[in-house]
Protein backbone atom coordinates (compact mmCIF):
# COMPACT_ATOMS: atom_id res chain seq x y z
CA UNK A 1 0.00 0.00 0.00
CA UNK A 2 1.68 3.05 -1.50
CA UNK A 3 0.27 6.60 1.01
CA UNK A 4 1.17 10.11 -0.42
CA UNK A 5 0.71 12.05 2.55
CA UNK A 6 1.33 15.89 3.37
CA UNK A 7 2.34 17.75 7.06
CA UNK A 8 1.81 21.44 7.90
CA UNK A 9 0.83 21.42 11.18
CA UNK A 10 3.44 24.58 12.31
CA UNK A 11 6.22 25.88 9.71
CA UNK A 12 7.81 23.35 7.77
CA UNK A 13 5.69 22.41 4.85
CA UNK A 14 6.16 18.11 3.86
CA UNK A 15 5.01 16.03 1.90
CA UNK A 16 6.36 12.05 1.29
CA UNK A 17 5.63 8.94 -0.12
CA UNK A 18 5.81 5.91 2.44
CA UNK A 19 4.76 2.26 1.55
CA UNK A 20 3.14 -0.57 3.79
CA UNK A 21 6.48 -2.18 3.39
CA UNK A 22 8.43 0.50 5.50
CA UNK A 23 9.62 1.94 2.56
CA UNK A 24 10.30 5.68 1.89
CA UNK A 25 10.19 7.10 -1.24
CA UNK A 26 10.44 10.28 -0.93
CA UNK A 27 10.67 13.07 1.64
CA UNK A 28 10.14 16.55 1.15
CA UNK A 29 10.69 19.07 3.58
CA UNK A 30 10.62 23.24 2.70
CA UNK A 31 11.58 25.28 5.95
CA UNK A 32 10.58 28.48 6.55
CA UNK A 33 13.06 29.31 8.87
CA UNK A 34 14.10 32.65 6.86
CA UNK A 35 10.58 34.18 7.46
CA UNK A 36 10.21 33.75 10.79
CA UNK A 37 13.94 34.35 12.35
CA UNK A 38 13.24 38.24 12.53
CA UNK A 39 9.63 37.68 14.79
CA UNK A 40 11.83 35.06 16.52
CA UNK A 41 8.83 32.72 16.79
CA UNK A 42 6.40 31.34 14.23
CA UNK A 43 4.23 34.13 13.13
CA UNK A 44 0.80 32.19 12.12
CA UNK A 45 -0.06 34.64 8.99
CA UNK A 46 3.48 34.07 7.50
CA UNK A 47 3.53 30.54 8.08
CA UNK A 48 0.15 30.20 5.95
CA UNK A 49 1.00 32.08 3.48
CA UNK A 50 3.93 30.17 3.07
CA UNK A 51 2.19 26.84 3.06
CA UNK A 52 0.07 28.05 0.60
CA UNK A 53 2.54 28.75 -1.66
CA UNK A 54 5.11 25.85 -0.76
CA UNK A 55 2.37 22.70 -0.73
CA UNK A 56 2.04 22.15 -4.20
CA UNK A 57 5.92 22.16 -4.93
CA UNK A 58 6.22 20.03 -1.96
CA UNK A 59 4.14 17.04 -3.32
CA UNK A 60 5.49 17.46 -6.98
CA UNK A 61 8.82 16.76 -5.57
CA UNK A 62 7.22 13.46 -3.04
CA UNK A 63 5.98 12.20 -6.61
CA UNK A 64 9.28 13.07 -8.42
CA UNK A 65 11.53 11.68 -6.20
CA UNK A 66 9.19 8.88 -5.54
CA UNK A 67 9.37 8.50 -9.33
CA UNK A 68 5.35 7.91 -9.22
CA UNK A 69 2.84 9.29 -10.55
CA UNK A 70 -0.38 10.28 -8.52
CA UNK A 71 -2.50 7.33 -9.94
CA UNK A 72 0.02 5.11 -8.69
CA UNK A 73 -0.70 6.36 -4.88
CA UNK A 74 -3.14 4.26 -2.81
CA UNK A 75 -3.95 6.61 -0.37
CA UNK A 76 -3.59 10.30 1.08
CA UNK A 77 -2.46 10.91 4.61
CA UNK A 78 -2.69 14.33 6.02
CA UNK A 79 -2.18 15.99 9.60
CA UNK A 80 -5.23 16.42 10.77
CA UNK A 81 -4.48 18.02 14.20
CA UNK A 82 -2.85 19.14 17.05
CA UNK A 83 -1.41 22.61 14.98
CA UNK A 84 -2.06 25.97 14.44
CA UNK A 85 -5.48 25.75 12.49
CA UNK A 86 -4.46 27.98 9.14
CA UNK A 87 -1.50 25.81 8.76
CA UNK A 88 -3.69 22.27 9.18
CA UNK A 89 -6.08 23.49 6.86
CA UNK A 90 -3.51 24.16 3.56
CA UNK A 91 -2.38 20.63 3.97
CA UNK A 92 -5.98 18.94 4.67
CA UNK A 93 -7.50 20.40 1.97
CA UNK A 94 -4.81 19.83 -0.31
CA UNK A 95 -4.81 16.42 0.78
CA UNK A 96 -8.81 15.40 0.50
CA UNK A 97 -8.99 17.52 -2.93
CA UNK A 98 -6.37 15.48 -4.53
CA UNK A 99 -8.01 11.94 -3.10
CA UNK A 100 -11.39 12.64 -4.29
CA UNK A 101 -10.01 13.95 -7.60
CA UNK A 102 -7.90 9.98 -7.70
CA UNK A 103 -10.87 8.57 -6.27
CA UNK A 104 -8.64 7.59 -3.39
CA UNK A 105 -9.53 7.05 0.57
CA UNK A 106 -8.08 9.77 2.49
CA UNK A 107 -6.81 9.67 6.46
CA UNK A 108 -6.32 12.56 9.04
CA UNK A 109 -3.55 12.12 11.52
CA UNK A 110 -2.78 12.28 15.23
CA UNK A 111 0.77 15.11 14.76
CA UNK A 112 1.87 13.37 18.04
CA UNK A 113 0.98 9.60 17.05
CA UNK A 114 3.05 10.43 14.53
CA UNK A 115 5.74 11.33 16.14
CA UNK A 116 5.42 8.39 18.44
CA UNK A 117 5.03 5.38 15.61
CA UNK A 118 7.92 6.75 14.02
CA UNK A 119 10.54 3.77 15.19
CA UNK A 120 7.92 1.50 14.06
CA UNK A 121 9.09 2.31 10.57
CA UNK A 122 12.67 3.04 11.08
CA UNK A 123 14.12 0.54 14.07
CA UNK A 124 15.11 -3.02 12.22
CA UNK A 125 12.50 -5.71 12.77
CA UNK A 126 15.08 -7.04 16.01
CA UNK A 127 15.15 -3.30 18.09
CA UNK A 128 11.39 -2.41 17.21
CA UNK A 129 9.69 -1.61 20.39
CA UNK A 130 6.70 -3.37 21.19
CA UNK A 131 3.48 -2.37 22.89
CA UNK A 132 3.19 -1.53 25.28
CA UNK A 133 5.90 0.89 25.41
CA UNK A 134 6.43 4.16 27.29
CA UNK A 135 7.67 7.34 25.02
CA UNK A 136 8.37 10.76 26.25
CA UNK A 137 7.57 13.27 23.30
CA UNK A 138 9.58 16.25 23.41
CA UNK A 139 8.55 19.12 20.81
CA UNK A 140 7.66 22.44 20.13
CA UNK A 141 4.72 22.13 21.90
CA UNK A 142 4.44 19.11 23.81
CA UNK A 143 6.34 17.29 27.04
CA UNK A 144 4.54 14.31 27.33
CA UNK A 145 4.88 10.42 29.07
CA UNK A 146 2.61 8.64 27.22
CA UNK A 147 1.94 4.80 27.23
CA UNK A 148 1.66 3.59 24.28
CA UNK A 149 -0.83 0.39 24.33
CA UNK A 150 -1.79 0.12 20.67
CA UNK A 151 -0.71 2.24 17.55
CA UNK A 152 -4.19 4.13 18.53
CA UNK A 153 -4.45 3.88 22.42
CA UNK A 154 -2.60 6.39 24.17
CA UNK A 155 -2.37 7.28 27.52
CA UNK A 156 -1.10 10.38 29.15
CA UNK A 157 1.00 9.57 32.78
CA UNK A 158 2.74 12.70 32.50
CA UNK A 159 2.32 16.28 31.14
CA UNK A 160 3.85 19.70 31.15
CA UNK A 161 1.54 22.35 33.78
CA UNK A 162 3.21 25.39 31.70
CA UNK A 163 5.36 25.33 28.52
CA UNK A 164 7.09 22.56 26.44
CA UNK A 165 10.69 21.55 26.83
CA UNK A 166 11.17 22.59 22.83
CA UNK A 167 9.61 26.12 23.75
CA UNK A 168 12.36 26.94 26.51
CA UNK A 169 14.92 25.60 24.47
CA UNK A 170 13.75 28.22 21.61
CA UNK A 171 13.75 31.15 23.92
CA UNK A 172 16.75 30.32 25.98
CA UNK A 173 18.56 29.81 22.39
CA UNK A 174 16.63 33.50 21.67
CA UNK A 175 18.49 34.67 24.52
CA UNK A 176 21.82 33.71 24.25
CA UNK A 177 21.71 34.74 20.60
CA UNK A 178 21.78 31.77 18.59
CA UNK A 179 21.51 31.83 14.59
CA UNK A 180 18.47 29.74 12.90
CA UNK A 181 20.70 28.04 10.88
CA UNK A 182 19.61 25.24 8.76
CA UNK A 183 17.78 23.13 11.61
CA UNK A 184 16.59 26.00 13.82
CA UNK A 185 18.06 28.11 16.92
CA UNK A 186 17.74 24.90 19.27
CA UNK A 187 20.20 23.02 17.52
CA UNK A 188 22.28 25.98 17.05
CA UNK A 189 22.31 26.15 21.02
CA UNK A 190 22.83 22.47 21.37
CA UNK A 191 26.16 23.15 18.66
CA UNK A 192 27.07 26.09 20.83
CA UNK A 193 26.87 23.91 24.18
CA UNK A 194 29.95 21.57 22.57
CA UNK A 195 32.30 24.50 22.38
CA UNK A 196 35.41 24.13 23.28
CA UNK A 197 35.97 26.43 26.38
CA UNK A 198 39.05 26.68 28.81
CA UNK A 199 37.33 25.40 32.14
CA UNK A 200 38.99 28.68 33.56
CA UNK A 201 36.99 31.01 31.68
CA UNK A 202 34.01 29.56 32.43
CA UNK A 203 32.00 30.97 35.38
CA UNK A 204 30.69 27.89 38.11
CA UNK A 205 27.15 28.43 37.37
CA UNK A 206 25.16 26.65 40.57
CA UNK A 207 23.24 23.68 38.63
CA UNK A 208 19.10 24.51 38.16
CA UNK A 209 17.12 21.93 40.01
CA UNK A 210 14.57 19.65 39.03
CA UNK A 211 11.38 21.41 39.71
CA UNK A 212 8.58 19.31 41.69
CA UNK A 213 10.66 16.34 42.28
CA UNK A 214 8.44 13.69 43.36
CA UNK A 215 5.91 14.35 41.06
CA UNK A 216 5.62 13.05 37.30
CA UNK A 217 4.32 16.59 35.49
CA UNK A 218 7.07 18.81 34.00
CA UNK A 219 7.72 22.42 34.22
CA UNK A 220 9.76 24.26 31.87
CA UNK A 221 9.13 27.64 32.22
CA UNK A 222 11.20 28.71 35.42
CA UNK A 223 14.23 26.90 34.15
CA UNK A 224 14.06 29.75 30.97
CA UNK A 225 13.13 31.91 33.41
CA UNK A 226 15.91 31.45 35.18
CA UNK A 227 18.17 31.54 32.63
CA UNK A 228 16.57 35.22 32.13
CA UNK A 229 17.19 35.94 35.06
CA UNK A 230 21.26 35.26 35.28
CA UNK A 231 21.74 37.46 32.64
CA UNK A 232 19.82 40.19 33.57
CA UNK A 233 21.89 40.10 36.91
CA UNK A 234 24.88 39.78 34.76
CA UNK A 235 25.89 43.55 35.22
CA UNK A 236 29.51 42.78 33.12
CA UNK A 237 29.09 42.07 29.58
CA UNK A 238 28.57 37.84 28.93
CA UNK A 239 31.69 36.43 27.38
CA UNK A 240 31.54 33.61 25.11
CA UNK A 241 32.67 31.34 27.31
CA UNK A 242 29.75 33.00 30.01
CA UNK A 243 27.44 32.27 27.69
CA UNK A 244 28.59 28.34 26.77
CA UNK A 245 28.12 28.16 30.37
CA UNK A 246 24.89 29.21 31.06
CA UNK A 247 23.89 27.22 27.43
CA UNK A 248 25.19 24.29 29.47
CA UNK A 249 23.52 24.67 32.49
CA UNK A 250 20.33 24.89 31.11
CA UNK A 251 20.72 22.11 28.82
CA UNK A 252 21.39 19.90 31.77
CA UNK A 253 18.72 20.92 33.59
CA UNK A 254 16.37 20.64 31.06
CA UNK A 255 17.23 17.02 30.54
CA UNK A 256 18.19 15.84 33.88
CA UNK A 257 14.24 16.61 34.52
CA UNK A 258 13.04 14.43 31.83
CA UNK A 259 15.61 11.80 33.05
CA UNK A 260 14.20 12.12 36.69
CA UNK A 261 10.55 12.04 35.73
CA UNK A 262 11.34 9.02 33.30
CA UNK A 263 12.92 6.87 35.68
CA UNK A 264 9.94 7.80 38.07
CA UNK A 265 7.58 7.02 35.59
CA UNK A 266 8.88 3.65 34.73
CA UNK A 267 9.38 2.81 38.25
CA UNK A 268 5.37 3.73 38.85
CA UNK A 269 4.44 1.68 36.17
CA UNK A 270 6.41 -1.47 37.63
CA UNK A 271 4.87 -1.00 40.71
CA UNK A 272 1.46 -1.28 39.15
CA UNK A 273 2.72 -4.44 37.33
CA UNK A 274 2.52 -3.20 33.96
CA UNK A 275 4.59 -4.81 31.95
CA UNK A 276 7.26 -2.01 29.74
CA UNK A 277 10.17 -3.21 27.93
CA UNK A 278 10.62 -0.30 25.60
CA UNK A 279 11.16 3.46 26.01
CA UNK A 280 10.75 5.63 22.72
CA UNK A 281 11.79 9.39 22.74
CA UNK A 282 10.87 11.02 20.13
CA UNK A 283 9.49 15.06 18.83
CA UNK A 284 12.19 17.67 17.83
CA UNK A 285 14.08 17.80 20.97
CA UNK A 286 14.49 14.41 20.87
CA UNK A 287 17.31 15.08 17.57
CA UNK A 288 19.73 16.20 20.71
CA UNK A 289 22.74 14.34 21.30
CA UNK A 290 23.24 15.19 24.74
CA UNK A 291 19.32 14.29 25.50
CA UNK A 292 19.91 11.13 23.83
CA UNK A 293 22.86 10.03 25.77
CA UNK A 294 22.01 11.15 29.18
CA UNK A 295 18.68 9.27 28.69
CA UNK A 296 20.72 6.05 27.67
CA UNK A 297 22.62 6.34 30.89
CA UNK A 298 19.47 7.02 33.23
CA UNK A 299 17.96 3.92 31.86
CA UNK A 300 21.53 1.60 32.36
CA UNK A 301 21.46 2.95 36.14
CA UNK A 302 17.34 2.46 36.58
CA UNK A 303 17.41 -0.94 35.00
CA UNK A 304 21.40 -2.61 34.86
CA UNK A 305 19.82 -6.03 35.01
CA UNK A 306 16.51 -5.71 33.35
CA UNK A 307 16.66 -5.06 29.31
CA UNK A 308 14.53 -1.66 28.69
CA UNK A 309 15.27 -0.99 25.05
CA UNK A 310 15.69 2.85 24.19
CA UNK A 311 14.60 3.75 20.89
CA UNK A 312 14.96 6.78 18.83
CA UNK A 313 13.72 7.75 14.97
CA UNK A 314 16.41 8.71 13.20
CA UNK A 315 17.66 12.47 14.03
CA UNK A 316 15.95 13.75 10.79
CA UNK A 317 12.67 12.26 11.82
CA UNK A 318 12.39 13.91 14.80
CA UNK A 319 11.53 17.03 13.67
CA UNK A 320 8.31 17.74 11.50
CA UNK A 321 8.54 15.47 8.59
CA UNK A 322 5.15 14.27 6.30
CA UNK A 323 6.81 10.03 6.63
CA UNK A 324 5.85 9.66 10.37
CA UNK A 325 2.53 11.04 9.26
CA UNK A 326 2.15 8.52 6.25
CA UNK A 327 3.37 5.69 8.64
CA UNK A 328 0.62 6.67 11.04
CA UNK A 329 -2.40 6.28 8.61
CA UNK A 330 -0.90 2.64 6.96
CA UNK A 331 -2.33 1.33 10.54
CA UNK A 332 -5.88 2.37 9.17
CA UNK A 333 -5.64 2.19 5.43
CA UNK A 334 -5.01 -1.43 5.95
CA UNK A 335 -7.79 -1.78 8.36
CA UNK A 336 -10.29 0.13 5.69
CA UNK A 337 -10.68 2.56 8.27
CA UNK A 338 -10.97 5.42 6.18
CA UNK A 339 -11.76 9.34 6.87
CA UNK A 340 -14.76 10.85 5.11
CA UNK A 341 -13.81 13.51 2.37
CA UNK A 342 -15.45 16.40 4.81
CA UNK A 343 -13.95 15.58 7.72
CA UNK A 344 -13.18 18.50 10.03
CA UNK A 345 -9.74 19.95 11.68
CA UNK A 346 -8.66 19.16 15.65
CA UNK A 347 -6.10 21.81 16.27
CA UNK A 348 -6.36 20.92 19.81
CA UNK A 349 -6.66 17.66 19.86
CA UNK A 350 -5.38 15.56 22.81
CA UNK A 351 -3.25 12.52 22.03
CA UNK A 352 -5.03 10.19 25.14
CA UNK A 353 -8.42 10.85 23.17
CA UNK A 354 -8.42 9.20 19.55
CA UNK A 355 -11.03 7.06 18.68
CA UNK A 356 -10.08 3.34 18.20
CA UNK A 357 -9.56 2.57 14.38
CA UNK A 358 -9.11 -0.90 14.11
CA UNK A 359 -5.83 -1.26 13.38
CA UNK A 360 -4.24 -3.69 11.03
CA UNK A 361 -1.23 -5.25 12.78
CA UNK A 362 2.08 -4.32 11.50
CA UNK A 363 4.72 -6.18 13.38
P1 LIG B 1 4.51 19.60 18.22
O1 LIG B 1 5.15 18.40 17.63
O2 LIG B 1 4.45 19.57 19.72
O3 LIG B 1 3.21 19.94 17.58
P2 LIG B 1 6.28 21.10 16.57
O4 LIG B 1 5.77 20.16 15.52
O5 LIG B 1 6.33 22.54 16.27
O6 LIG B 1 5.45 20.86 17.90
P3 LIG B 1 8.70 19.62 16.33
O7 LIG B 1 9.00 19.97 14.92
O8 LIG B 1 8.26 18.25 16.59
O9 LIG B 1 7.68 20.64 17.03
O10 LIG B 1 9.96 20.03 17.17
C1 LIG B 1 10.44 21.35 17.10
C2 LIG B 1 11.06 21.66 18.41
O11 LIG B 1 12.22 20.86 18.54
C3 LIG B 1 11.49 23.11 18.52
O12 LIG B 1 10.78 23.70 19.58
C4 LIG B 1 12.98 23.05 18.87
O13 LIG B 1 13.22 23.78 20.01
C5 LIG B 1 13.22 21.60 19.18
N1 LIG B 1 14.52 21.14 18.68
C6 LIG B 1 14.87 20.93 17.39
N2 LIG B 1 16.17 20.55 17.31
C7 LIG B 1 16.63 20.51 18.60
C8 LIG B 1 17.90 20.18 19.19
N3 LIG B 1 18.94 19.82 18.46
N4 LIG B 1 17.99 20.26 20.54
C9 LIG B 1 16.94 20.62 21.29
N5 LIG B 1 15.74 20.94 20.79
C10 LIG B 1 15.58 20.88 19.46
FE1 LIG C 1 5.97 18.05 15.69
Amino acid sequence: FTVLTVESSADDTCAAVVTSSREILSNVVIKQHDLHEGFGGIHPMIAIEGHQRNMPTAVQRALKEAKLSAQDIDGVAFTRGPGIGGCLSVGANAAKTLASALGKPVVGVHHMQAHALTPLLTSPTAQRPEFPFLTLLVSGGHTLLVLAKSPSSFQILANTVDESIGRAYDKVARMLKMPWGNRGPAASLEEFCRKDIKESDAPYIEPFAVPMPGKLAFSYSGLHSAVDRYIAASELYLTEAHRVALGRAFQDAAVRQLCAKLVQCLSMLERKDIDVRHVVASGGVASNSFLRSRLKEALEKHSPEREISLTFPPIELCTDNAVMVGWASMYRFLAENYDDYTVELRPKWSIGTLPNTGNFDLS
